[in-house]
């Protein structure tokens, strides 16, 4: 898994016009100007933002739009992010985030397989960063396909036990995947969420495994 498949949707839709080539470049090469990871993530998370908040200004898409406050069944599935993004969520770990590590392990271990990772039991499929609450832990620091996915069918259908196979419909979101796909084109190594945070981590010399042991259940 490479590009988030909504980024890959859009990008099919419209390479051929020109005014999209000319954004995707306008994208490229403002993001070629930030050199420190964290800070390019930041700015196209502030891009995308602004993007959803422009869209949002229309009321049929307000109304179209089914994602609830208190909802997290899409905190269930896999999440394509940068190493730009991984820096970010390992800084904001760094800074104490809760990070529930068993589930971090365990979703790590089917790397980026998406088969593997649905056969993972519902609950532990849930994000390393979604808290007991089920709010996100590093809310401001979410990576981009999570500020991107507004479900327009029904959201019953968000929540995938194992085994079973459903499809949702999301909101185009054309101008936020575009900044989607100019951070992942900036970035040759991207991956999902567990493995990519596991493998900076690791980097960083802090082995998951010993986290996972110390805290087998809590979050730490
Ligand atoms: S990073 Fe936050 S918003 Fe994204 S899947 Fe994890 S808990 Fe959900």
């Amino acid at each position: 898994m490479n590009l988030p498949a909504i980024a890959v949707r859009t990008y099919n839709q419209l390479k051929d016009d020109s005014s999209y080539r000319k954004l995707l470049k306008y994208i490229s090469k403002k993001l070629d100007k930030i050199r420190d990871p964290i800070k390019r993530s930041r700015y196209v998370h502030k891009k995308i933002d602004e993007e959803i908040a422009y869209q949002f200004e229309d009321p049929v898409v307000r109304n179209l739009t089914q994602c609830k406050k208190g909802c997290s069944a899409c905190c269930h599935s896999q999440v394509a992010i940068t190493e730009d993004e991984a820096h970010l969520l390992v800084k904001e770990i760094e800074r104490g985030a809760q990070v529930n590590w068993t589930r971090l392990w365990e979703q790590a271990k089917a790397g980026n397989d998406t088969k593997a990772y649905m056969k993972i039991p519902y609950s532990m499929r849930a994000c390393a960063f979604l808290d007991e609450k089920g709010q996100c832990s590093i809310y401001e620091s979410r990576p981009s396909v999570c500020r991107t996915n507004y479900v327009i069918s029904n959201p019953k259908d968000c929540r995938v036990e194992e085994g079973e196979v459903k499809s949702v419909q999301l909101l185009n979101t054309f101008g936020a995947d575009s900044w989607v796909y100019g951070l992942f084109s900036k970035n040759t190594y991207n991956g999902t969420l567990p493995v990519m945070v596991k493998y900076l981590l690791e980097k960083k010399g802090t082995k998951l495994e010993q986290k996972r042991k110390r805290y087998p259940t809590l979050d730490a």
